[in-house]
């Protein structure tokens, strides 16, 4: 039923392919579809498979992350490696992604639609992908269920961490194959996209493109990217209509307002004309999370470098969406602001990096308020 759509952007896609003179560019996707790696599905045991490593590094030097990090991280288009794997831009998965298409109909023409799209799926979402991916959310979803039981009563009641625990642990990733599974969104495939969804029966789930299990091989960036779409769950936004205040968010929300990163309007508005805030909360959840999976990997980090670019991959791919941001700037924070005010900000990526500036004296938000106001 989609072979016209897949042909058609097949079509497009590999014909701007040839137009693209940029060198960089072009070394993405000369990579053969036999030596897409498996994704590093023992990151979390702590066997590194990483099959780029030798290829030749750009190195991010720490002291000029703690100065700049977003013009640090982001400026060069180098593809940076960390043990566990790297990021590269969200177009060479989605190639690759279409490549594979296209390799499957010359391979098979006689084939109907869905018996392609369920090869496509089948080597796309390869067990081994698929049993990282939930190893992953399965760590991120026990992280997150002990930071909403640790946090003071007073900020987040008790019977408030029974509500926002149970909707942690009612999250479904749902991985293809049968590619039924994705039937409302069979472009999901060759997309980049990771995201979550409530159903009206209560369900939730979180889905994840073809293309961004091609593109960002990290296990930083996928605890960042999973961590961000499982905390939707939770988002000031998406409990609205439950009727629970919980004041931890209140003071978080109040913070990233001081902070200037909401403006007067949006922090009137709430959620009423946006998922700003939701979006800002999901980074926020996201980063707390992937500094606990830095920590969890110091001991195994060869040099200082090795954990520098880990803290640079681990938000990475937010670089390259500049271009999707336009379509819906109000809803979603700028590349900088989340890299960089929610992200870099954190004290203890601050630590990580080795950063010197006394640490004590940085403004950083919590369910507190303001780290320095407790
Ligand atoms: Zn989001």
């Amino acid at each position: 039923m989609h072979l016209p759509k897949y042909t058609a952007r097949v079509s497009i896609v590999l014909a701007s392919l040839a137009l693209i003179s940029n060198v960089g560019y072009q070394q993405f996707f000369k990579s053969d579809l036999q030596g897409i790696d498996e994704g590093n599905s023992r990151a979390i045991t702590g066997v590194v498979i990483d099959s780029e490593k030798n290829k030749e590094n750009y190195e991010p030097v720490a002291s000029l992350l703690c100065e700049h990090f977003y013009q640090t991280a982001c400026a060069p288009k180098e593809i940076i490696h960390d043990p566990t794997g790297s990021v590269q831009p969200d177009i060479k998965g989605e190639v690759e992604a279409l490549r594979l298409y296209e390799t499957i109909l010359h391979e098979h023409p006689d084939w109907s639609n869905e018996q392609i799209d369920e090869e496509l799926v089948h080597r796309i979402y390869t067990p081994k992908r698929k049993l990282m991916l939930l190893e992953t959310y399965g760590w991120i979803k026990k992280r997150m269920v002990h930071l909403i039981e640790t946090q003071p009563n007073q900020v987040i009641s008790k019977d408030t961490k029974k509500v926002l625990i149970a909707r942690i642990n009612n999250i479904v990733l749902e991985l293809p194959p049968p590619v039924s599974l994705y039937a409302n969104e069979p472009d999901l495939f060759t997309k980049n996209d990771v995201y979550y969804e409530g159903f009206p029966d209560g369900k939730t789930v979180i889905r994840v493109g073809g293309a961004y299990l091609l593109s960002a091989k990290s296990w930083f960036n996928r605890v960042f990217t999973i961590a961000h779409e499982m905390s939707h769950a939770i988002d000031p936004c998406e409990i609205s209509g439950q009727a629970i205040l919980v004041l931890g968010y209140e003071k978080l929300v109040n913070c990233f307002y001081e902070e200037k990163v909401l403006s007067l309007t949006q922090l009137k508005e709430g959620c009423t004309k946006s998922n700003f805030i939701g979006e800002l909360f999901s980074d926020w959840m996201a980063t707390q999370i992937t500094v606990q999976a830095l920590q969890m990997y110091l001991p195994k980090f060869k040099n200082q470098q090795e954990i520098t670019n880990s803290v640079v991959n681990s938000v990475k791919d937010l670089c390259y969406q500049e271009g999707s941001q336009l379509s819906n700037s109000d809803s979603h924070p700028e590349p900088r602001t989340r890299i960089e005010k929610i992200f870099s900000k954190n004290t203890e990526v601050q630590k990580i990096l080795g950063c010197k500036k006394k640490i004590e004296k940085m403004d950083y938000c919590t369910f507190e308020g303001k780290t320095n106001e407790r």
